[in-house]
C-alpha cells in the first residue's frame, strides 16, 4: 500500500532549503557542528546506532510459524513483550495509507506503535538538557522497535522496525488509531499519562493481532479553550483554536512551518516549547511531582516573557543584549559504548562541560 501523508525531512525539507538559500546559509544552524552548545557527539552516536540496528530491522522470518489460534492472547503477549523491552505504552492499529509517508510503500496488515516517555524534569535543565533527553529516547525507540521486530520474526511472521532512523510511518495517525491519545493543537499527540512528552517507534507486521480503539479523552475539546502552546510559541506558528481542518474525523491545527523553522531550525538551540508548556503532562494523570515541575517551569517562562525563545530570565537578558545563552562548550570526546550509544556516560560528559 502506498503512503499518502506528506513527510518533511528534518534536514532537507524543501521549505527549509529555500529559507537557508534566502539567508545565504550553507547549513541548518540547529544541526551545525559549529553550534555553541551542540551535542554533536550525541547526535553522531545516535546516527551510528541507527546504522548498527538497520540490518536487524527487517530480515528472514522463522520458517516454523507459531500457529495463532487466539489473536487476543497473542496481542496480550506482544504488548507484554514490548513493555519488557522498554516501551512505556503500546497500541495496535490496522495499517492504512494515511499512516505511511508519501513515497513509501508498505504491505503489512498492522502497525504496532511503541511509546517511550521523555523525562519531563529535564525542562528545568534548559534546552540542551531537553535535547539530550530527546536523543536518548530516539535511540531507545530504535532499539525497542528493532528487538520487537526480531521477536515477531522469530514467531514466523514478517516484521519491520520503523523509527526516527528509518521514517516509513507517519506517527500521529498510527498512534491515534492505535489508542495512544489525541492530536493536540501543538501538532503533537497527547497521551493520558505522558502528555506530549514521549517519542515513538513502530513495528509493521502481519502477525494476527487485535487492533485497539482510539482513546478520546477530551484533548481536542480542551484545546479549543487553551492557548498555552499558542501563546508560548516564540514565532506564533501555532494556529488559533478555531483555525483547524478536519482529517478523518479529527481536528487538525496546522503549524505555520516557515515560522516554526525560524525558531526551531534557524536558531542554534533546540525548541521544544510547545510540548513542554502543555498542561497534559500533569492534567489527566494527576501526577503531583510533574505538576510541581510544570509550575516552576511556567513561572520562569512568565518572568522571561511568554513568547521568549529563551527559557529563563537570566538567559533573556543575554539574548536581548545580543549575547548567547551558553558559553562555548569545551570539546569533549565521548566514548561511544558500542552496545548502548548516547548513554548516561555521554550525558555526564556534556553536563560536566557546562
Ligand atoms: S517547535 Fe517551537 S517554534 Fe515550532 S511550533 Fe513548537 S514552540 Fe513554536
Ligand atoms: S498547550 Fe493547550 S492548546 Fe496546546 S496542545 Fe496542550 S492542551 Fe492543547
Amino acid at each position: 500500500m502506498d503512503g499518502i501523508s506528506k513527510f518533511r525531512s528534518p534536514m532537507s525539507d524543501p521549505v527549509l532549503m529555500e529559507m537557508l538559500a534566502e539567508r545565504q546559509l550553507d547549513e541548518v544552524p540547529l544541526f551545525s557542528n559549529n553550534r555553541r552548545n551542540m551535542p554533536a557527539q550525541a547526535w553522531g552516536a545516535a546516527f551510528q546506532r541507527w546504522e548498527e540496528l538497520a540490518p536487524d530491522g527487517d530480515g528472514p522470518v522463522n520458517p516454523e510459524k507459531t500457529p495463532v489460534s487466539d489473536a487476543v492472547e497473542m496481542t496480550r503477549l506482544i504488548k507484554e513483550k514490548a513493555r519488557e523491552l522498554g516501551a512505556d505504552d503500546v497500541g495496535i492499529a490496522e495499517l492504512t495509507p494515511i499512516m505511511i509517508n508519501e513515497g513509501r510503500s508498505l504491505g503489512h496488515k498492522y502497525v504496532i506503535s511503541l511509546l517511550l516517555e521523555e523525562k519531563y524534569e529535564n525542562v528545568l535543565g534548559g534546552a540542551l538538557a531537553v535535547e539530550m533527553e530527546t536523543i536518548d529516547v530516539y535511540v531507545r525507540c530504535a532499539e525497542v522497535s528493532t528487538e520487537l521486530s526480531k521477536y515477531v520474526r522469530s514467531l514466523g511472521y514478517p516484521a519491520l522496525a520503523d523509527h526516527n532512523g528509518t521514517m516509513e510511518v507517519q506517527a500521529i495517525p498510527a498512534m491515534v488509531a492505535g489508542g495512544l491519545g489525541e492530536l493536540g493543537k501543538n501538532g503533537s499527540m497527547i497521551h493520558r499519562q505522558f502528555g506530549a512528552n514521549f517519542r515513538p517507534g513502530f513495528v509493521l507486521t502481519d502477525l494476527p493481532l487485535v487492533p485497539d480503539a482510539p482513546d478520546l479523552f477530551g484533548v481536542q475539546d480542551y484545546c479549543m479553550n487553551c492557548k498555552l502552546c499558542e501563546n508560548n510559541c516564540p514565532p506564533a506558528a501555532i494556529a488559533a483554536s478555531e483555525d483547524y481542518v478536519i482529517t478523518e474525523g479529527y481536528k487538525r491545527w496546522q503549524i505555520n512551518i516557515p515560522k516554526c523553522y525560524e525558531a526551531s531550525r534557524l536558531r542554534d538551540e533546540y525548541c521544544h516549547i510547545c510540548v513542554d508548556v502543555c498542561p497534559y503532562v500533569h492534567k489527566e494523570n494527576g501526577d503531583r511531582e510533574k505538576l510541581g515541575i510544570y509550575k516552576q517551569f511556567m513561572g520562569k517562562r512568565r518572568q522571561a516573557g511568554w513568547r521568549t525563545t529563551q527559557w529563563f530570565l537570566e538567559d533573556e537578558e543575554q539574548v536581548l543584549n545580543g549575547g548567547g545563552r551558553h558559553e562555548p562548550l569545551p570539546t569533549v570526546d565521548l566514548e561511544v559504548d558500542p552496545g548502548r550509544v548516547n548513554t548516561a556516560q555521554a550525558r555526564g560528559a556534556i553536563g560536566a562541560a557546562e
